[in-house]
């Protein structure tokens, strides 16, 4: 494991319009104490990520060069990502490890930078470390062997936030189509990798009784919700304005789907971020559909 798997010289370069920095990291394992979740370092084979969610807090994090309002058109690939974990193994003794806190470990680049599979190369050779893997992207099949291959030791959370994609394609434009979030769900769990849904952070779910039985379908055996974490003066709250969904930031709402997946997966988590300093929010309907369901 002494040798680098990329190049050290791999110039900028754009992926499908993404700017691509590559870069030697310092560091790869950050400690990040979460006692409900279960995990106590956090690793990020990449810096940036090409799905560029709207809503995504990351793009407020201090990045090099880069303005809040360019979150999505770059990703620095860690070449060094695997050696630096190879070299620092030996923190992970009985640890549990989250890919990713700060990028989603199966963005496009994945596909040819293959980090994250170098990464878990190296926790498949530590026996006593869990992995939590979470992701929104299908590219997480062409690892299935080696994620089988952690058995009991590994969860994928597929992170599934509405059951509508006309809403993905506004909130998540460059992540890949609910459909095929489900369909690679279950190809992950015919497989015999565990695999939870996780509605996370939760966005409009129009029937959230039909939602809980397709995750149960696809083969998930746990759910996660998350509220969302809205940044200060956030020009997000203006798309949940203008689409009339701001309701999902009502705990009341996001509690009601939560009861929802409680009913299909009893063990649901729950996860509230802090209230951002946003206006009240206007009240508004939701979707037709939640409310029959819930009055
Ligand atoms: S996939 Fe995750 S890290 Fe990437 S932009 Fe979306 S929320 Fe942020």
């Amino acid at each position: 494991m002494a040798t680098s798997l990329f190049p050290l010289d791999v110039p900028k370069a754009l992926f499908h319009d993404l700017l691509v920095e590559p870069e030697e990291a310092r560091s790869i394992l950050r400690p990040q104490r979460d006692e409900r979740y279960g995990f106590g370092f956090a690793l990020s084979p990449y810096r940036g990520c090409g799905h560029g969610c709207r809503y995504c807090y990351v793009r407020d994090y201090p990045q090099p060069g880069h303005s809040p309002e360019q979150w999505g058109t770059w990703a620095t690939p860690k070449l060094n990502a695997p050696e630096l974990l190879w070299a620092q193994r030996h923190r992970l003794h009985r640890q549990a490890v989250f890919l990713a806190s700060a990028t989603d470990p199966y963005q496009p680049l994945e596909r040819e930078f293959r980090l994250t599979r170098a990464c878990l190369g190296v926790l498949l050779q530590c026996p006593t470390t869990r992995v939590l893997l979470h992701t929104r992207s299908p590219l997480v099949l062409q690892d299935l062997e080696l994620l089988k291959a952690f058995g009991s030791r590994l969860t994928v959370g597929f992170s599934i936030p509405t059951d509508d994609d006309t809403v993905r394609q506004v909130v998540e434009p460059h992540a890949p189509p609910i459909p095929s979030r489900w369909a690679a769900m279950e190809l992950l769990a015919r497989g015999g990798v565990e695999v939870n849904l996780a509605a996370c952070p939760l966005m409009p779910v129009r029937d959230p009784q039909a939602f809980a039985h397709r995750a149960k379908e696809s083969g998930a055996s746990g759910a996660w919700v998350g509220s969302l974490r809205l940044l200060k003066d956030d020009a997000f709250y203006e798309v949940l304005a203008r689409n009339d969904w701001l309701f999902i930031l009502d705990s009341d709402y996001q509690d009601r789907v939560a009861a929802v997946l409680q009913g299909t997966f009893p063990q649901t988590r729950r996860r509230r971020e802090p209230k951002a300093a946003v206006p009240p929010p206007v009240q508004r309907p939701p979707f037709t559909a939640q409310r029959s369901l819930f009055e």
